[in-house]
């Protein structure tokens, strides 16, 4: 376990902090051009001012030398803003060049008693004063600025990042594109603590607390990368990336947990602390630091709420918090109404690798173009009494797809749609299906349609009465996510169904030891007895492929073999596999 933990950005060294906000400086080019101006007009000055030559100017004779008050100018003026604009290096190039002029000047003075430069030497010395005073300046400035930076986003009383440095460093790991999570640690019952033995004890608590979680992430500088923030009240955040495994994440916040395992003493007294841990994850959960920070937070309240149960509580999308639901129903219905509701394809083979057809996968896009998977909006969509919009609206796009797709390629796929129980027990929902059927020109043989094990538990005499329907009418029937539910043998007989979908959740561990490949196995032979086809979903590796095809699974859904894909890319699939033999 030592060898995980890490890294910290700490405000007391403000490292990775400070960097936000530090100015960018200019280009290199810009001080290239500067320090190339400033030489020449340097060597110009010193070339010119003993020259007697004159030069025409508008038909007037001017002596060359009244010249060199101007590119001086120029040159002092180069020197200056090499300082402002690059300072250390700037300051250093500019009073380098400054002074590699003055040996010139004092050998023509001591030795020539030519006193020509004169002018020029004072107002050299007057531009290293000023280059002088502008650098030191620009230093105090730039120290002000960065304690004024730290203030930003450093919080005063346990010296680590706030909350607002914290954001800025979730916003860097979102920005690459890096999986990571956001965990909030809140205590137990310290509002009570405070209000019953004062604010000043309760500081204490807090400073020894954050000085003990630094300790932690300072005891190993390898492995997972966790960044530590004070988010204020009774809350500290960390910021974990690079961690392995789930298992690996939720050992690291158990060991920074264990923190709080020592009391606390303090003036002679001593304080027993616990605490509780939610944890969002990016981008499963949520795209942006705000939304993550919300889930974390949903994710911590529920962790509160099982008392005596869980400590440590990962965010799962049925705790949303009445904020997300409403903004999460609102993104809903806009998208309904302003036509961004649409689907992805995933592709289903046999086991031979010869395309079956696709399941298809509602998506939603919010006004600023962001994919909302339908893990997020479904559970809220049902809530809301959406879902049976959505269903619609996906059922007969996803038909009218396949009808184009027959008209101009003749194949012979299937399309998967799911439909929810709100959907399926809707009292016109047989005759949309006939009127979407009949619009987009598609036999029903050639739509199956998936319902989830779960759901038709609850319901299953009325289920089962539309499912008779929809036999009747030509479609096939699919039970998805088989296993997750009751997986009632007696359902399974009383359910005119064509296809079993094995959970994702049970393909994922098949490879990991022979009882689950056994159990795999079994529910195949059930399926084949039942006389179902049976699809795996969720097929990530060749392992698993090769496993399942030793057991006799017929189907094959999973990103080893297709993602979830647009339409566009979906009918190319299906023209090469036409023209495959
Ligand atoms: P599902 O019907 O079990 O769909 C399969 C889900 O597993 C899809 O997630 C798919 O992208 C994902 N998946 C497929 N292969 C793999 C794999 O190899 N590894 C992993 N980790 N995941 C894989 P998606 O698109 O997020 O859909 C989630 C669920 O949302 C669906 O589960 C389905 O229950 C529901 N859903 C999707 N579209 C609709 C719809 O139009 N109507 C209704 N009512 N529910 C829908
Ligand atoms: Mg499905
Ligand atoms: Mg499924």
């Amino acid at each position: 376990m030592k060898k995980n933990i890490v890294r910290a950005c700490s405000a007391e060294t403000g490292q990775g902090i400070s960097n936000f906000y530090i100015d960018r400086k200019p280009p290199g080019v810009l001080f290239v051009v500067l320090l190339l101006v400033y030489i020449l007009a340097a060597v110009f000055v010193n070339i010119t001012a003993q020259l007697e030559s004159n030069l025409v100017f508008f038909g007037q004779a001017v002596q060359l030398s009244f010249l060199t008050g101007a590119i001086s100018s120029v040159a002092n003026l180069c020197a200056i803003f090499l300082v402002i604009f690059y300072s250390k290096h700037g300051f250093i190039a500019s009073i380098i060049i400054l002074l590699a002029q003055f040996p010139n000047l004092i050998i023509e003075f001591i030795f020539k008693h030519n006193y020509f430069g004169i002018t020029g030497f004072f107002v050299n010395i007057l531009t290293v004063l000023a280059v002088c005073i502008i650098y030191i300046n620009k230093k105090k400035v730039e120290r002000y600025q960065i304690t004024i930076q730290e203030y930003a986003v450093t919080d005063r009383l346990t010296k680590l990042p706030n909350r607002i440095a914290c954001s800025m460093h979730m916003d860097e790991l979102i920005k690459c594109n890096k999986p990571f999570v956001v965990a909030i640690m809140n205590l137990n019952n310290f509002k009570s603590i405070n209000n019953a033995l004062g604010q000043s004890i309760g500081d204490a608590i807090l400073s020894e607390i954050a000085i003990r979680l630094k300790e932690t992430t300072i005891r190993d500088t390898s492995g997972t990368s966790v960044f530590l923030a004070y988010n204020g009240g009774d809350e500290f955040t960390l910021v974990i990336n690079n961690y392995r495994d789930s298992d690996e994440l939720v050992k690291v916040l158990e060991y920074y947990k264990a923190t709080l395992n020592d009391t606390i003493t303090f003036k002679e007294c001593e304080y027993f602390i616990s605490a509780r841990i939610g944890y969002a994850e990016y981008p499963r959960d949520a795209k942006s630091s705000e939304d993550l920070y919300i889930c974390a937070l949903t994710a911590v309240t529920n962790a509160k709420k099982d008392r005596g149960k869980s400590h440590i509580c990962g965010f799962m999308s049925n705790m949303y918090s009445a904020e997300r639901e409403i903004d999460m129903e609102r993104k809903i219905r806009e998208a309904l109404k302003e036509g961004r509701v649409y689907f992805y394809l995933q592709p289903q083979y046999n086991i031979m690798h010869r395309l079956r057809g696709f399941e298809v996968l509602a998506r939603i896009c919010d006004k600023d173009g962001n994919i909302i998977s339908p893990v997020e909006f479904i559970p809220i969509a049902e809530k809301a009494g959406l879902i049976d919009s959505i269903d619609y609206t996906v059922f007969r796009n996803a038909s009218k797809f396949l009808g184009e797709l027959i008209r101009h390629t003749g194949t012979d796929i299937i399309l998967s749609v799911n439909v929810s129980v709100m959907h399926l027990m809707k009292k016109n929902f047989l005759s949309e299906v006939q009127e979407i059927l009949e619009k987009s020109d598609v036999p029903a043989n050639r739509i199956e349609i998936e319902i989830t094990e779960s759901i038709m538990i609850d319901s299953i005499d009325e289920a089962v009465r539309s499912i008779s329907e929809l036999k009747k009418m030509g479609f096939r029937i699919a039970i998805d996510d088989f296993g997750t539910g009751y997986s009632s043998l007696s359902y399974l007989n009383t359910f005119p169904a064509d296809i079993l979908k094995v959970d994702k959740s049970f393909i994922k561990k098949i490879s990991s030891g022979s009882s689950h490949e056994k159990y795999v196995a079994a529910i195949i032979s059930i399926g084949h007895i039942m006389n179902f086809g049976v699809v795996a979903e969720g097929v990530e590796t060749s392992e698993q492929l090769e496993i399942l095809r030793n057991v006799g699974c017929d189907y094959i859904q999973g990103f080893y073999w297709g993602e979830p894909m647009p339409r566009e890319e979906a009918e190319k699939l299906v023209i090469e596999n036409e023209r495959k033999p």
